[in-house]
């Protein structure tokens, strides 16, 4: 497996618990995206204090920048053309995702910065907006329930991390 920026190998690496195969040249990850969201979901690893403050303006977004249509990156795992999605859809995390096998790449750092983030508005997250995740989640449940196959679609893979961290800690 190559990096689709540079060319170079791949190193698979052991991080939180998942397989990801990062490139030592640039710093970019490719992991499965299903894997991506358990990873920002989990707690464990710690962040400098620099990046934290410096992602604490930090504004979710809709949509991607006009710009990122000039950046054609072929998947790393089957070499797909990989499209230019903002992560969940409002993350504000432009990453590229292979519409064929669910990989996601990410830049340097482009990880951790999730993590971050999803720490952070976890933490600002009002007492009022965790009753609400009750009931997201019991919304969350019939969907699933009305879907046929497992219900795992990416598009919630944010919102999901999101809800289950608020119901921890409800
Ligand atoms: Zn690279
Ligand atoms: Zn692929």
């Amino acid at each position: 497996m190559n990096c689709p920026v540079d060319g170079k190998p791949l190193t698979p690496m052991t991080y939180e618990g998942v397989t990801v195969h990062t490139c030592t040249t640039c710093g970019g990850e490719c992991l499965p995206g299903d894997q991506l969201s358990h990873i920002v979901s989990v707690r464990e690893a710690r962040f400098d204090a620099a990046t934290v403050e410096a992602l604490s303006s930090f504004t979710p977004l809709a949509g991607v920048p006009a710009d990122s249509g000039a950046r054609a990156l072929h998947c790393p795992a089957c070499e797909s053309a990989m499209r230019v999605v903002n992560y969940s859809n409002d993350s504000g995390v432009i990453i590229d995702r292979c519409p064929a096998c669910s990989c996601v790449w990410l830049d340097k750092d482009e990880l951790e910065h999730l993590q971050i983030l999803m720490e952070m508005w976890h933490d600002r997250a009002p007492a009022g907006v965790r009753d609400v995740a009750a009931q997201l989640e019991m919304a969350r449940m019939q969907a699933a329930e009305a879907t046929a196959g497992p219900f795992k679609g990416s598009r919630f893979a944010f919102v999901n991390a999101v809800i289950n961290r608020l119901l921890d800690a409800a």
